[in-house]
């Protein structure tokens, strides 16, 4: 690994995702297995334009592996979405000596960061972090796990209360472009329905599939609405349908909201963070810049920042069809 970078940046940004500190301690612990220099950049982009750094060691990283959040702090920075913005950045950079950066954040952070090393010709490399796994190039991001167990905790719990009182609870859970929190949490929460971003199938199907439960003897049910899923409607407006065509059901409506961010991350996301913060590290060594650092099939992969981008979406089929099986 012969390279001319000596010292790393690293910052998160954008929506805070668990495992965002256990990848930091990666990144720094891999800066300093190869004697390399790592600073923390406090407040993501908006904290690098104001110079607000400190270094960091292998020692100051400990007992963060298992806090959710990210103790560097994020920020969403307009500024920095300006070329006066990424200057003033760089100008920081220069000032601080540092050759690279690691961004840890989700499509907003990697496009900021395309912008920013084409101009400024700095290495970056880029770790996903975003609860709604809605990255292109990689099977996770930091953060889905936890999330995901999260919202499967939740469902039982709110399972436990309708089938006492013979409810029909719509659950929102988070997931604007991404239906993968909605569908596996669905399937594993055991949901008779699950709208998701990736297909409208109107809400005739939703009625339709609520029938046909009814008379198949269910008495209470759990529909999971993905808050940008395509019906038009939102999910107090959805309830207030099904309670309009639907006789006999006694109908609440839940937003799962903010906790489904927060919380211990869980080992999934720890290993992952850490299996990615070291690939970045060692990719910037390799002179790499402008790749993602993903897991594809287990492997640890390099994926140009713009697929991560700009990619397909992964919605999976395969999980739809289980789905309606398994809630016949
Ligand atoms: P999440 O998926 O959790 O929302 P994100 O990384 O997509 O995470 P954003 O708020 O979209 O979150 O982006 C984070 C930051 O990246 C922005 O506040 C901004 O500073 C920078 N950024 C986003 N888009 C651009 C852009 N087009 N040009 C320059 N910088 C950008």
């Amino acid at each position: 690994m012969a390279n001319t970078i000596k010292k790393i940046g690293v910052l998160t940004s954008g929506g805070d995702a668990p495992g965002m500190n256990a990848a930091i301690r990666a990144v720094v612990r891999a800066c300093s297995f190869y004697n390399v220099d790592c600073v923390g950049i406090y407040r993501g982009y908006q904290g690098l334009m104001e110079g607000d750094f400190e270094e960091l060691n292998a020692r100051s990283v400990r007992n963060i592996i298992n806090k959710g959040g990210t103790f560097l702090k994020s920020a969403r920075s307009m500024e920095f979405k300006t070329i006066e913005g990424r200057k003033k950045a760089y100008e920081q950079l220069t000032k601080n000596n540092i050759d690279a950066l690691v961004v840890i954040g989700g499509d907003g952070t990697f496009t900021g960061g395309v912008y920013f090393s084409q101009e400024f010709d700095l290495p970056i490399v880029g770790i996903p972090a975003t609860i709604d796994n809605d990255i292109s190039g990689t099977d996770f991001t930091l953060g889905y796990d936890t999330a995901l167990n999260t919202v499967v905790d939740a469902i039982d719990k709110i399972r436990d209360t309708a089938s006492s009182h013979n409810r029909l609870f719509f659950i929102e859970v988070m997931g604007r472009d991404a239906g993968d929190i909605a569908l596996n949490s669905g399937i594993g929460a055991g949901a008779e329905e699950i709208l998701i971003p990736e297909e409208d199938e109107g809400v005739e199907r939703m009625l339709e599939s609520l029938r046909k439960s009814k008379m198949s003897g269910k008495l209470s049910s759990i529909i999971v609405v993905a808050e940008g899923e395509k019906s038009g409607k939102n999910i107090f407006q959805l309830a207030e349908y099904v309670e309009e065509h639907l006789e006999g059901y006694d109908i609440r409506v839940s937003v799962l909201g903010h906790i489904q961010r927060g919380g211990r991350p869980s080992c999934f996301d720890r290993v992952l963070a850490s299996k990615l913060g070291v690939g970045a590290v060692e990719a910037l060594l390799d002179g790499d810049s402008k790749v993602m650092i993903g897991l594809s099939h287990q492997h640890v992969v390099r994926v140009p920042l713009t697929v991560a981008i700009n990619g397909e979406a992964k919605y999976d089929k395969e999980l739809r069809r289980v789905a309606d099986i398994t809630s016949v």
